[in-house]
């Protein structure tokens, strides 16, 4: 580590940010010794807001029909390939009174874009399942929707939406979406989330194709400055049947190192050790965990459709990913230090 790297990281540690510029250094010039200074006062951090907790949540994957055409997403409209499917109200519901005996108290519905999910439908849903389970949050990962239903939404009993950002640049994110979809839209959905009170969930893939280095300090720049109670990265991890099928995976260890900072720079957020860190590596929930992640968020979808909602090539929906093991994942992270705990 240079006098230069030494500066930046006592820097990013007592003030929790950093210029555009230096975030590039400090990812670019990382060594060894940066990476473990950053993780061990990620992990310090960490234990100052949550202890050795670690937050449950039981993802139910509500529909992988999508009007979007996203080039990484092994679920986008192009994808004649994928078996589309679509929970009820009822399969939803019933998924959720398996989490709720698991101990899960917070719901994450997740899908594609699909219009089946009117506001009508969604109101419904989520009052059902505020009243069924009062003391429990309800967090929508549905995309984005205009103003006026992410207010319904909200008024309805919805906690939490995370919306990832995907990509900070403008012009990567055009690299990344079909020209209907746009980086102003995104934002706006997510400054009007946070506005409207919802906790909100930003994040972005490391390893997306054509992603600089430049592209990631933005990402950094931004939650520095948006300040998100959610973050969800990731590596990126290809899929067959899309156009991103030829690019290589994400690097599991600039994801734990990234999970570092961003643990820094946003020392509440409410930080996963996704899916995706976990499909790379064996123990990549456990290194995530170890980088300053906080959250897990085991699969509740029903057996029948796990399979269907492949994202990318491998995805886990099995073992410790899978919520009907949550004691495989309990005693995996008190094997670190951890402990599982039943908070929404
Ligand atoms: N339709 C919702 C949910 C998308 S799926 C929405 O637009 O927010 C949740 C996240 O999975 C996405 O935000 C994306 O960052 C991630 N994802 C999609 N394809 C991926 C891939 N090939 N590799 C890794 N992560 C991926």
């Amino acid at each position: 580590m240079d006098n230069y790297m030494n500066e930046l990281v006592y820097k990013l540690m007592d003030s929790r940010k950093l210029e555009t510029e230096e975030y590039i250094y400090l990812i670019r010039y990382r060594d060894h010794d940066t990476e473990e200074l950053l993780r061990e006062h990620a992990v310090k951090v960490r234990k100052e807001n949550y202890g050795n907790e670690v937050l449950i949540r039981g993802l139910i994957e509500v529909s992988n029909i999508c009007k979007n055409d996203c080039l990484y997403c092994g679920i986008r409209k192009s994808n004649w390939r994928t078996e589309r499917y679509r929970l009820s109200e009822k399969e939803i519901l019933s998924a959720a009174e398996t989490g709720y005996r698991l101990g899960f108290k917070t719901f994450v519905l997740q899908g594609g874009e699909d219009a089946w999910y009117t506001d009508e439908r969604l109101e419904k849903l989520i009052r059902q399942l505020k009243k069924r389970y009062p003391d429990c949050a309800v967090t929508l990962s549905l995309g984005e929707r205009g103003r006026e239903s992410f207010e319904r939404l909200r008024a309805a009993g919805a906690d939490r939406y995370l919306l990832r950002h995907e990509t900070a640049d403008r012009e990567h994110y055009r690299k990344l979406h079909p020209q209907e979809m746009s980086f102003e839209h995104r934002m706006e959905c997510l400054m009007a989330l946070k506005e409207l009170g919802f906790q909100t969930g930003a994040g972005f893939m490391v390893g997306s194709p054509f992603q600089t280095t430049e592209n990631l300090a933005r990402d950094l720049k931004f939650l520095e400055e948006f300040q998100p109670e959610m973050c969800g990265i990731g590596p990126f991890i290809p899929h067959h049947d899309t156009p991103f099928s030829g690019y290589s995976a994400g690097s599991v260890e600039l994801t734990c190192f990234l999970l570092s900072v961003i643990r820094i720079i946003c020392p509440k957020v409410l930080l996963p050790a996704t899916t995706a860190l976990g499909t790379l590596d064996p123990e990549g929930r456990e290194k995530g965990i170890l980088s300053g992640a906080n959250v897990v968020m085991p699969n509740l979808s029903p057996a029948n459709v796990r399979g269907k909602y492949l994202l990318y090539d491998g995805k886990l929906a099995t073992g410790a990913e899978s919520a009907e093991n949550l004691l495989n994942l309990k005693r995996r992270m008190e094997k670190i230090g951890y402990v599982v705990v039943e908070k929404k």
